[in-house]
């Protein structure tokens, strides 16, 4: 769809639509869809110039719609799978199990990845694209998936959750490899730590 792909485009940081509240779909209706096509149309394209990373998820804001809509890889570990699944109106309705930290990047935080905390078990609650609700426990790698995406459709990314953590930040590097940052010269008071 041409005029999609004209329409939105892929946000990131410092736009302040990141940092803003998304609203909840009502009924989903042709624009509701036109937003989903545009999100999986813009993470496919961010992977084609990706090397070494896998879009595994997408909420709209990082498209520019301020809505509650998250679309997630239904196969993380093979790429030439372009199937996604929708989640419309996501809220996590319960945290368990343990706090984990672990690699997680952001395709609206170029180049920067994080050790970030999160609960190795969810349960969400969300619509589908018929408007029925739908629960899912999560666990591992799909529930922290969860917890950073829910976090995008209230304004919320990852770095905000390791501001204060001086080990956590790290640099994507060329060949795909991961260096450490420097978090009093390269972390404290940068760009990174926008809000
Ligand atoms: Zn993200």
């Amino acid at each position: 769809m041409p005029a999609t792909k004209l329409k939105y485009k892929l946000v990131t940081v410092p736009n302040p639509v990141l940092r803003q509240t998304s609203k909840r779909v009502g009924i989903v209706n042709e624009h509701t869809q036109e937003v989903i096509q545009a999100m999986e149309a813009s993470m496919l394209k961010w992977e084609t110039s990706r090397k070494h990373e896998v879009g595994v998820a997408l909420a709209a804001t990082q498209v520019g719609e301020l809505l509650r809509i998250i679309i997630v890889r239904n196969n993380f570990d093979d790429k030439n799978d372009r199937t996604f699944s929708v989640f419309i109106n996501p809220v996590i309705t319960k945290f368990e199990g343990t706090m984990i930290e672990d690699f997680e990047g952001c395709l609206s935080v170029k180049d920067i990845y994080g050790k970030v905390p999160r609960y190795s078990k969810v349960r969400v609650k969300a619509k589908d694209l018929t408007g029925r609700e739908f629960r899912v426990t999560a666990t591992d790698f799909l529930a922290r998936i969860f917890q950073h995406e829910v976090d995008h459709t209230n304004g919320k990314l990852f770095i905000d959750h390791i501001k204060d953590m001086p080990d956590a930040f790290y640099r994507l590097l060329p060949d795909g490899k991961l260096e450490k940052l420097d978090y009093d010269n390269e972390v404290k008071n940068s760009r990174i730590l926008w809000k």
